[in-house]
């Protein structure tokens, strides 16, 4: 085999990859903590972590252990039958969390998915509402995945167009507006709000604070199903174990995935209790994968690692000094500095013709990868096992590469 290049990669991916994502020139081939290399040896800071699922650092010793001891003693049962794993991780899952049961998925959007037919279920078996009317309030600008049902509550233009038909019965409000919420409530046929504490595809959008408790005790007073997706925002990302612990909520459903592997492996998750999860009967809804053996010790380990090395705290310890490093920045192409705990966001403006991809590819030749969203803002989401040294030294990288543009 002759020897790979980033130039021969990236030709391969072009010609025989479908051309759903538009990556940055940058071929990766390690990594190890907050680093990753490229083929070549150029070693960056990751300021991405696979949209949050690398929050424990790159190549945990500890979860990639974990897998590959699993994976050399048994990885697939379906759930034709019990396996001796499953039951252990749903324990140490439920009792993590605080809930009764726990539905164990493959991705995010799956994850959503399995959360929107619970609360359809919820909604015709417990509170009674006529069949096939259950409605969902979701939020504009939300991001919860690519499935038909997931992109029918988007009101992305480039996630929908030419995907139609969709899935009808939800109802969208602007996210952040509790008026809207109150209004949309009043619909009978509303079984639950899924919202996401902080919006991160729409980039890092971080509500008022009370918004998410209000919005939390206005379902409970109308019997709606409070539900949390906190795939991105979820395990020490925000600086709390959950984006929702920040104001105290308990939602009713709570969706996980991506740094519930660490990034090794895909594993997502649905947490609730009884009344609501036990709505759900044999046959009514799985995934041949879910719950293996190889997703429980490995999310185990993943959720250890959060707990052990104190990601939460970290995180809200840099993300601190992150943003006031950001907004000494003295450039006007930095429009707004956002966020909570290590998941941020800049607000680029464009300058001489230089928006936020070109300071994407400047950091990327300065040793730190970051990805646009929506043309003009750059979100930063660096492993949480990053320490303030390499914080400071992955600061004066990004001040140093939007500087250039001055
Ligand atoms: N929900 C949220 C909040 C997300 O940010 C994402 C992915 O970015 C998803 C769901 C979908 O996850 P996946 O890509 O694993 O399907």
């Amino acid at each position: 085999m002759t020897e790979m290049t980033s130039k021969k990669a990236i030709e391969l991916e072009n010609k025989y990859g479908a051309h759903n994502y538009h990556p940055l020139p940058v071929v990766l081939s390690k990594g190890e903590g907050a680093y990753v290399w490229d083929v070549e040896g150029k070693k960056y800071f990751d300021f991405l972590s696979a949209y949050s699922a690398v929050n424990q650092g790159h190549c945990h010793p500890k979860i990639v252990d974990a897998l590959v001891e699993q994976a050399k003693t048994l990885t697939l049962t379906s759930r034709a039958f019990y396996n001796d794993v499953l039951g252990v991780y749903e324990k140490y899952m439920t009792e993590y969390f605080g809930y009764d049961k726990i539905l164990p998925m493959n991705t995010g959007a799956e994850g959503d998915e399995t959360a929107i037919k619970l609360c359809r279920k919820w909604a015709y078996e417990k509170k009674g509402v006529p069949e096939n009317q259950a409605k969902i309030i979701v939020c504009e600008n939300n991001f919860h995945g690519r499935t038909i049902t997931v992109i029918s509550m988007s009101t992305d233009p480039d996630a929908r167009k030419n995907f139609g038909p969709f899935t009808p019965g939800f109802i969208t409000i602007p996210y952040n507006d509790l008026d809207a919420l109150e209004t949309a409530l009043e619909d009978p046929n509303v079984a639950g709000f899924l919202v996401e504490p902080i919006q991160g595809e729409a980039g890092v959008f971080v509500p008022d604070e009370g918004y998410i408790k209000k919005a939390y005790e206005m379902c409970k007073a109308k019997n709606v199903l409070f539900i949390a997706d906190e795939v991105q925002t979820g395990l020490a990302r925000t600086g709390k174990l959950l984006a929702c612990d920040h104001e105290g909520v308990h939602a009713d459903i709570l969706i996980l995935g991506k740094a519930l592997s660490g990034g090794v492996y895909p594993v997502s998750a649905v947490l609730a209790d009884d009344d609501i999860m036990l709505c759900i009967k044999p046959g009514e809804h799985g995934s041949t994968f879910g719950g293996n053996p190889v997703a429980g010790k490995v999310a185990i380990a993943a959720l250890d690692v959060v707990k052990d090395e104190k990601l939460a705290e970290n995180a809200e310890r840099l993300g601190k000094i992150f943003r006031k490093e950001m907004k000494k920045i003295n450039s006007d192409m930095v429009e707004l500095v956002r966020g909570k705990g290590l998941l941020n966001a800049i607000i680029i403006k464009p300058k001489n013709g230089k928006s936020a991809w070109d300071v994407c590819v400047k950091m990327m030749e300065n040793g730190l990868i970051a990805k646009p969203t929506h043309d003009h803002i750059i979100r930063f989401a660096p492993p949480l096992v990053i320490n303030e040294e390499q914080l400071m030294e992955a600061v004066e990288i990004i001040k140093k590469s939007i500087l250039a543009f001055e």
